[in-house]
């Protein structure tokens, strides 16, 4: 860190002059204008653009029943309550996400169980997660690291073994497919985030996809304080203004005003991962070369969104730790981030007692991955900005 502030100090201008962030929204007048026409209609929430837009994701990605949640977390909790998660069930998750994937078990009153990742995929390893199955264990959580897909087919083998539920953490992979099938219409639920930094925007949002009709049903009841008016769902009848709170549900509405956007957005999301696919085959293209740097994959098998571009460094080519070159990136005025902190590195996650050493692979992985800028909104030259200042500083601290 000293060393380069003194390279800054004596040479230089950082390789950008303005903060570029790893990632953020690209709107039009399109997108302006669907939000426009709700404020200027009748609902501004549980109206036609929240059912319009639930109708479009489920299209999209080939399912029969979409339910939108106010943000993404919303509907992880909304998916692990319609499958049955409670008090003392066990669901087996990946300690590489962010804290939410994990997070909703514990608001059911379940316990989160790691199983290590899978260091070339970077995503939950199968043989892992068969380790770890008890009586207890009632769901497996996997996530599609930066919009990778999980190998589906070895998850869901094991789920049906052992009569457990895949819900499948997609934030990363709305628009991304598997064995030509895409992401969302494979798992028991499949849970899409709107939040800017995603493959599309809807300011806060989430969807979870299904193809069973009582997951529907259930989240539809969970997301409005477990209340239903189905006439065939009610227990008594007492009139036409009856309704019952059947569970304990949550206000976790999405807006009218959130879903036409979400809905604008739809129409572009190919476009936008095939800008995405571009910027993350010219990163590989630059980077594949330099032995400090190892690239992401995407499997053969498999379609990414791209979501993430992660890459690892070979810290025994360098004089640093990451800590080094991400300050340096930082001061070139480059956005990187680091995804993910293992969850269970979290003081709360401590506290519940899971130890460091739990998921070596993750630990070990964790000392080296930097996130680079990726988003559709990038322009060629950011691009640019990014090799030539990671180029600067890989360089400097070379070996
Ligand atoms: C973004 C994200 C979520 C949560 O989505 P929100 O819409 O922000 O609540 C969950 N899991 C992963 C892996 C995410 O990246």
């Amino acid at each position: 860190m000293e060393l380069y502030k003194d390279l800054a100090i004596h040479g230089g201008i950082p390789v950008r002059e303005k903060y570029l962030p790893y990632g953020r929204q690209w709107l039009d007048e399109e997108d302006i204008q669907s939000v426009v026409n709700v404020l200027q209609g009748d609902y501004l929430t549980t109206g036609p653009a929240v059912e319009g837009f639930e109708q479009s994701i489920a299209a999209y990605v080939g399912a029969k029943y979409a339910v939108a949640f106010a943000n993404g977390t919303a509907a992880l909790h909304g998916a692990c309550f319609a499958a049955g998660i409670k008090q003392g069930d066990e669901v087996i998750t990946s300690p590489l996400t962010f804290a939410a994937s994990a997070n909703c078990i514990l608001y059911l009153g379940g316990t989160p169980v790691f199983a290590d990742i899978d260091p070339l995929t970077l995503n939950i390893d199968p043989a892992a997660i068969e380790k770890l199955i008890t009586p207890r264990t009632k769901a497996i959580l996997p996530v599609d690291f930066a919009g990778n897909p999980v190998d589906l087919d070895t998850i869901q083998a094991i789920a049906r073994k052992h009569h457990l539920v895949v819900i499948e953490d997609a934030a990363h992979a709305l628009g991304a497919s598997y064995k030509n099938r895409k992401i969302g219409a494979i798992s028991d639920m499949t849970m899409f985030s709107f939040h800017p930094v995603k493959s599309i925007t809807s300011g806060e949002g989430g969807i979870i996809t299904t193809d069973q009709e009582e997951y529907y049903r259930k989240l539809k009841q969970f997301r409005t304080h477990g209340i239903t008016r189905e006439a065939d769902q009610l227990r008594e009848q007492h009139g036409p203004w009856y309704y019952e709170m059947q569970t304990l549900g949550y206000n976790y509405r999405i807006t009218d005003i959130q879903a036409a956007l979400g809905s604008s957005q739809l129409k572009k999301l190919d476009s936008f991962i095939q800008i995405r696919r571009c910027y993350a085959e010219t990163y590989t293209r630059t980077f594949q070369t330099m032995p400090e740097i190892t690239c992401p994959q995407e499997p053969p098998s498999v379609s990414s969104a791209w979501h993430l571009y992660v890459i690892r460094l070979n810290l025994d080519y360098l004089g640093v730790e990451r800590k080094e070159i991400f300050e340096a990136l930082i001061q070139e005025n480059i956005g990187v981030n680091v995804h993910y902190i293992p969850v269970y590195y979290h003081p709360y996650y401590r506290e519940l007692g899971y130890p460091t050493g739990l998921c070596p692979q993750t630990e070990k992985i964790y000392q080296g991955i930097i996130t680079l800028p990726l988003f559709p909104a990038m322009t060629e030259q950011d691009l640019e900005d990014v090799i030539r200042a990671l180029k600067k500083v890989i360089h400097y601290y070379r070996r």
